[in-house]
């Protein structure tokens, strides 16, 4: 890292921040300029926060080399990170991108979700998606089954194969949800939950972590990194959608250009969901496409059997016939990327 000095830092303030370098092992060079004074400090970052540099008199800024992302940054792995299950399915590089879709929560109808899951195993989906807890803006709505969520989605895996996707809200349910779930879904709300990343990192099942409503790329990275500096490398990233100023249409903003951003900064796949991103669904189709042509490794949506009645997020999800349709599109549009995925997606810079 680079530390600019203050115009009027004095020789004792500069040593301060040099003593403070040193006893962390840092190497240290100073360059005295004509205005400035600069400090090029070369070592384990991981060993001192920066914040306590930035605490120092005479401190004007700290400039980075290396992300602070550590374990996510494709400076350490250039290589893809691919996710492998069980069945053989994978996430992530060269391989085919996924479809993980199923009602936004899991209800009492095993019937309605038997029929999603047939539809998706018939399209060549290969996750069954559904909460049996549901993280919700209001507390008179519907939040969940719990275990008894759990053990339809179980059923279902059971009479489809299809792998199972639902998400952790509290780390006191994670033996609960370990049993049941081939991917812990931790959900936007609880993306800085830093107590549930890491229990999460604890454990061995792969994470899908959804990109939290207002954070930043950078912030989203980090909170991957807090699941794998804790054990768990196998990290999904799923961009989902973020607040912006115009909310006369859609329900968030889908950060289309996360995808490539993450996959130039990062070697963890990431996959896209135009449900939430977008709050509608008409739009599910063309940006699933969008997210997909950006190099997505998969597309999570939402799919009820019947949206008017589902007991949340009925107005982004698809019904079975629209989600036939739909799917039938994206596989066309999977075959024709899935040649130009195989020599590795590279952007000209
Ligand atoms: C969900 O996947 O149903 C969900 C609640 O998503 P998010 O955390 O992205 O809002
Ligand atoms: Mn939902």
């Amino acid at each position: 890292m680079i530390i600019i000095m203050e115009r009027d830092a004095t020789a004792v303030n500069v040593q301060a921040v040099t003593e403070l370098l040193k006893e962390h092992g840092f190497q240290v060079i100073v360059h005295e300029g004509d205005v400035h004074t600069v400090i090029d400090a070369l070592g384990d970052k991981t060993t001192l926060s920066p914040g306590r540099i930035e605490a120092l008199d005479g401190v004007k800024q700290i400039k980075f080399i290396r992300e602070p992302f550590r374990l996510a940054s494709r400076d350490r792995k250039s290589e893809d990170t691919v996710i492998e299950f069980e069945n053989g399915v994978k996430i992530g590089g060269a391989n085919r991108p996924v479809a993980m879709v199923g009602p936004c929560s899991v209800e009492e109808d095993y019937e309605g979700l038997l029929q999603v899951a047939l539809a998706a195993k018939e399209l060549g989906c290969q996750f069954l998606r559904g909460g049996a807890f549901k993280p919700r803006t209001s507390p008179y709505d519907f939040d969940g089954l719990g275990e008894k969520g759990l053990q339809l989605l179980a059923r279902a895996k059971e009479d489809t194969g299809l792998l199972v996707v639902t998400e952790l809200m509290d780390s006191t349910d994670l033996d609960l949800v370990y049993k049941y779930a081939d991917v812990i879904q931790i959900g936007a709300r609880n993306m800085q939950n830093f107590k549930l990343l890491k229990a999460v990192g604890h454990c061995d099942k792969p994470v899908i972590l959804k990109r939290g409503p207002a954070s930043t790329i950078r912030e989203f990275l980090l909170a991957a990194e807090h699941i794998m500096y804790n054990g768990n490398e196998k990290v999904i990233l799923c961009e989902r959608g973020i607040k912006g100023f115009d909310s006369s249409f859609t329900r968030n903003v889908l950060d289309i250009s996360a995808i490539p951003v993450i996959k130039k900064y990062s070697h963890l796949p990431v996959i896209v969901d135009p449900s939430h991103g977008t709050g509608q669904r008409y739009l599910i189709e063309p940006m699933a496409k969008a997210g997909l042509v950006a190099g997505a490794d998969g597309v999570m949506v939402e799919v009820h059997h019947n949206p008017a009645k589902a007991l949340s997020d009925g107005k982004q999800s698809l019904s079975i016939s629209q989600f036939k349709e739909v799917f039938t599109k994206l596989n066309a549009l999977i075959d024709t990327l899935h040649l130009e995925k195989s020599s590795t997606i590279s952007f000209v810079e």
